[in-house]
């Protein structure tokens, strides 16, 4: 990892790996067992795969109410962010619905969205998209069905004078929410989408 990361995360590392609840040993993030199952992924959309130490961090993230975590994985993300700087106008959040905001007490893309605005150096636009509708999870519904569940689930808010966006979220499955929030912020008059997550699904063929 470049030196300017791992100096970025040593201020934020957590004294417990957020994969196992470990103590860590040093200023690593996760700690080293968990480190030595963890896939990068390759390319500029996102940080990991999703699975294994990454998935358990996300889980205990967003369903145990470790809300804590959302500082420490958006500096992982922040640490891969670079790459935008000056490249983008704001960073929008997929936003929850309000219920589910209200159900789990935070927002969890908005968490991890934080420390990537700060290292870019750009405006965190939490009012950018609104959530129209309360949908079923994603996670929940076959991978066909995904698309429509989420299409037209989000509307452009206040994005004026916003022309690049980078639009962030936990994770990827199907693409399908980040193909409809980007939809959404087309409309509002955005003219560049970038799309980030801190872990991607690996699908197997749709069948
Ligand atoms: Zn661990």
């Amino acid at each position: 990892m470049h030196p300017l990361v791992t100096g970025f995360l040593s201020l934020v590392a957590p004294t417990r790996c957020p994969g196992c609840d470990e103590p860590t040993e040093d200023s690593s993030v996760f700690c080293v067992s968990c480190a030595g199952l963890i896939e990068r992924v390759p390319g500029p959309q996102a940080v990991f795969e999703y699975g294994g130490p990454v998935a358990d961090a996300i889980q205990r993230f967003k369903y145990d109410g470790h809300s804590e975590l959302g500082s420490v994985l958006g500096s992982v993300m922040a640490g891969d962010a670079h790459r935008w700087a000056g490249q983008v106008d704001g960073v929008v959040p997929v936003p929850l619905h309000w219920r589910r905001r209200r159900a789990r007490g935070y927002d969890q893309a908005a968490l991890l969205s934080r420390p990537v605005a700060k290292s870019l150096g750009a405006p965190l636009l939490l009012r950018g998209l609104r959530r129209v509708r309360n949908t079923p999870r994603q996670v929940d519904l076959p991978h066909r069905e995904r698309q429509q569940n989420i299409a037209g689930a989000f509307a452009p808010w206040r994005l004026r004078g916003v022309e690049r966006v980078l639009l962030l979220d936990d994770v990827r499955t199907t693409g399908a929410t980040l193909q409809a929030a980007s939809e959404a912020l087309k409309a509002g008059g955005v003219s560049e989408v970038h799309t980030f997550v801190l872990a991607t699904r690996v699908l197997a063929q749709a069948t």
